[in-house]
């Protein structure tokens, strides 16, 4: 294979993965060789390419395969002739505890047929304690000493990227070094069914119920998955009692309340609540700094120092969203930017690179906060906002409340013509237009539209 190839191969990864990822991940890297099946490419740490491999490999694959080229592995070598980093890299283990397809390892065999793998990032040391989270970690704690069954099952709840399936795993982690001989099995509700249904297939169901009710703990993930799945609910409901009635500890999680779940029987529901009912609230911004500093620090002792600028941290734990896995990820990039650069993470490049991600977790600015703060800022009433007036005075701060609007807001066109005295929502578009214009032309503009962003955003 020649460059040439992956110079095809790359033209298609722009569409495939999306601009972002590949400006960020795919244009870095440099085509070494392709010598029996095997394309190797040079990165800057070692932390890039197992992120390529992890997140984009089977696609670049796949591309190479479409073009006809027999690649089968592909490999990333770190390029030590690059003296900025020289210094900074530290001889890199294996990323265990970032990366989760090299860190995911299997049970002992005779689960893997039931369990999924667990990931090996996420015990109860890599999970950070605060409010949020501090009833239903205590209540993962308590069920993973073992011991006699106080509450079963244990019912986790809370919204995505909370870290249920972290706790979950957790768990599992935990009674396997205490007690070695337990038959623990973790597995998502989706592939509960899909067990289920293969049995059934395979008129294996003997087996399958005799497997799953031999289990001494098990955990279900995301349980609101078979919600409506008639016949898998009522195997599951057969198991959960089986091993209730053994006294054996059930953990479940689900991102809803039982009493929620739209389309779980209600012998399940009732059932479910048996236990300990315990959900994870939103995060806060403790609890998200915490996360990021105890990320950056394990970042650090994995593969090399990083140099982030003070109040960058405590900028992301303001700006992002509840959602942990938001919050992982604005970080990783930020560990790729500071590899790529070679020096400290500033706070306006952060804000630079993680644009994107910002304005997606972005507090829901409304119209109103919008009218409002533009009739302040130009000094117009919020009357003549809405009237026809149509004077450069008035009409400016129209526009630009619009534009904003658009900016800031998941607002259609027609949605915001109508909440600015119904107008049409051409006069939205032009208005948007006219502002964009304008702030290529005029720094006064561009200036206000800036200033005013920044208030509304604030
Ligand atoms: P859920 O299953 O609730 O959707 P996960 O358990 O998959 O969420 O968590 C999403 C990501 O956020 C995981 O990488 C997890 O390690 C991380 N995470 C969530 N909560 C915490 C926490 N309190 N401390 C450390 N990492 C966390
Ligand atoms: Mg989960």
């Amino acid at each position: 294979m020649t460059n040439d190839t992956w110079g095809q191969a790359r033209e298609t990864l722009q569409t495939t993965i999306g601009k972002n990822n590949y400006q960020t991940w795919i244009e870095p890297l440099t085509f070494v060789s392709c010598e029996g099946g095997v394309a190797e490419f040079g990165v800057q740490t070692s932390f890039q390419g197992d992120w390529v491999s992890r997140n984009f490999g089977d696609e670049i694959l796949r591309q190479f395969d479409k073009l006809g080229e027999p690649v089968d592995r592909l490999k990333f070598s770190v390029q030590s002739n690059r003296p900025r980093m020289a210094a900074a890299t530290k001889p890199s283990p294996t990323p265990e505890k970032f990366l989760k397809k090299s860190a995911q390892i299997t049970n002992a065999p005779d689960e893997t047929i039931l369990g999924a793998p667990l990931d090996k990032r996420f015990t109860f040391d890599s999970f950070v304690v605060g409010k949020p989270n501090e009833l239903a970690h205590a209540a993962a704690r308590r069920v993973a000493e073992g011991g006699p069954v106080s509450f079963n099952p244990l019912f986790l709840y809370g919204g995505v990227g909370l870290g249920k399936t972290h706790l979950m795993h957790a768990i599992a982690w935990e009674l396997q070094s205490r007690s070695p001989e337990l038959r623990v099995v973790y597995l998502s509700a989706e592939q509960f069914m899909y067990r289920f249904i293969q049995a059934l297939r395979d008129k294996q169901m003997m087996d399958f119920k005799s497997l799953f009710r031999s289990v001494d703990v098990l955990m279900v993930d995301d349980v609101q998955f078979i919600a409506g799945k008639d016949s898998t609910q009522d195997e599951f409901f057969h198991t959960f009692n089986a091993l209730i009635d053994q006294q054996k500890q059930i953990i479940i999680s689900a991102d809803r309340a039982p009493g929620e779940i739209d389309g779980l029987e209600e012998r399940i529901r009732s059932r479910l609540q048996w236990g300990l009912v315990v959900d994870l609230h939103p995060t806060d911004y403790e609890l998200r700094l915490g996360i990021l500093q105890q990320k950056v620090e394990l970042y650090r002792s994995q593969y090399q120092e990083l140099k982030i600028s003070d109040g960058v941290l405590e900028f992301l734990a303001h700006r992002i969203s509840n959602n942990v896995r938001v919050l992982e990820g604005a970080l990783t990039r930020l560990f790729a930017l500071a590899s790529l650069v070679g020096r400290e993470i500033t706070l306006e490049m952060a804000q630079e690179s993680l644009a994107d991600i910002l304005r997606q977790s972005d507090r829901k600015v409304t119209m109103d906060e919008i009218m409002r703060k533009t009739c302040d800022y130009y000094n117009v009433r919020m009357s003549d906002l809405l009237s026809p007036k149509r004077s450069r005075n008035i009409a400016r701060p129209r526009q630009m409340a619009m534009w904003l609007a658009k900016q800031l807001t998941q607002r259609s066109y027609p949605e915001i013509g109508k909440r600015f005295g119904n107008r049409d929502h051409t006069t939205v578009i032009h208005a948007v237009r006219k502002i964009d214009e304008l702030k290529a032309q005029d720094s006064q503009v561009a200036e206000d539209a800036e200033m005013l962003r920044r208030m509304l955003e604030a």
